[in-house]
């Protein structure tokens, strides 16, 4: 806490990555940059599990710096496919329990598809798709790799075209998070669920969808946004009542998208913790 009428200058990152999905860096390595960015506070948010939090908090607690628990998770709302920040949770084993649970469900689905490959007389392995997912969550992209790597087509397009797309012999319908569970299973986890990089996707009628199914904030600073979308998601966060949040959705690598570089304060942390309290005690 800050006395009263001084300013607090603490700055935080509410939105990265590290090796555990889809990051450069070791969980680890990126506490040591978010030292390095001077940060007050960082959120770990990788994509679909919390298989690093472990790990960076240990690091965080060594370099002096506090580490939240968050998640990425990949979900549906109608055809659209949005993304939901998990921030501050502290049940992890629910988000990882429902996660498992998900991968499982893409495997059968690598499975049926694979069968259907087999079927038009293809002989890729379930094996190899394995390998090209490599304990991930198993999508096409990874069967389409395996194909290629097997010498049964040149590239992605000529997979999709011939095999894997809307139509095709060998397509299956995805198992989809829709983003009411997913909101429901950050809530369950204690966090607070949170709209990511809404800029483009977050229109009035989504957002009034989403807030009925419990959002509790809108990401407003995002490398993606421009200035328009962030006082529109500003906006929208006064009307609605939601909170407020911000992350550079840094994945480690050199490039635009710097650690730190969103300025979100610290207080941002603190009125989030205090909308996370009313889900405290909500059963998984
Ligand atoms: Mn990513
Ligand atoms: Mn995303
Ligand atoms: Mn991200």
């Amino acid at each position: 806490m800050t006395a009263p009428g001084a300013e607090d200058t603490r700055f935080v990152d509410l939105h990265m990555h590290s090796t555990a999905s889809d990051g450069a860096l070791a969980p680890a390595a990126v506490v040591a940059a978010a030292v390095k960015a001077r940060l007050a506070l960082m959120c770990l948010t990788d994509h679909d599990t919390v298989g690093g939090v472990a790990e960076a908090q240990a690091a965080g607690a060594e370099q002096g710096i506090e580490v939240s628990a968050g998640a990425e998770l990949s979900a549906h709302d109608g055809s659209t496919e949005v993304h939901l920040l998990g921030l501050h949770l502290v049940k992890l084993e629910v988000i990882e329990g429902r996660m498992q649970e998900f991968r499982a469900g893409r495997e059968r689905r690598g499975a049926q598809i694979v069968a259907a490959l087999n079927a038009v007389g293809v002989p890729v392995t379930f094996e190899a798709v394995q390998q090209q997912a490599a304990g991930g969550a198993m999508g096409r992209p990874h069967i389409a790799r395996a194909l290629i790597a097997g010498g049964y087509a040149r590239d992605m397009r000529e997979v999709f075209e011939r095999w894997l797309g809307a139509g095709k012999p060998a397509y299956v319908d995805k198992e989809r998070l829709e983003v009411a569970d997913a909101i429901a299973i950050v809530h369950a986890a204690g966090g607070v669920a949170v709209f990511a990089h809404p800029g483009k996707d977050g229109d009035r009628g989504r957002v009034e969808r989403l807030v009925a199914a419990g959002l509790d904030g809108l990401e407003v600073r995002h490398p993606s946004h421009t200035a328009d979308e962030t006082a529109r998601l500003v906006g929208f966060c006064e009307e609605f009542g939601l909170v407020q949040s911000g992350g550079s959705d840094w994945h480690g690598v050199p490039g635009p998208r710097v650690l730190g570089a969103m300025n979100v304060p610290y207080e941002w942390v603190e009125i989030q913790r205090e909308r996370a309290v009313r889900w405290r005690g909500v059963p998984a």
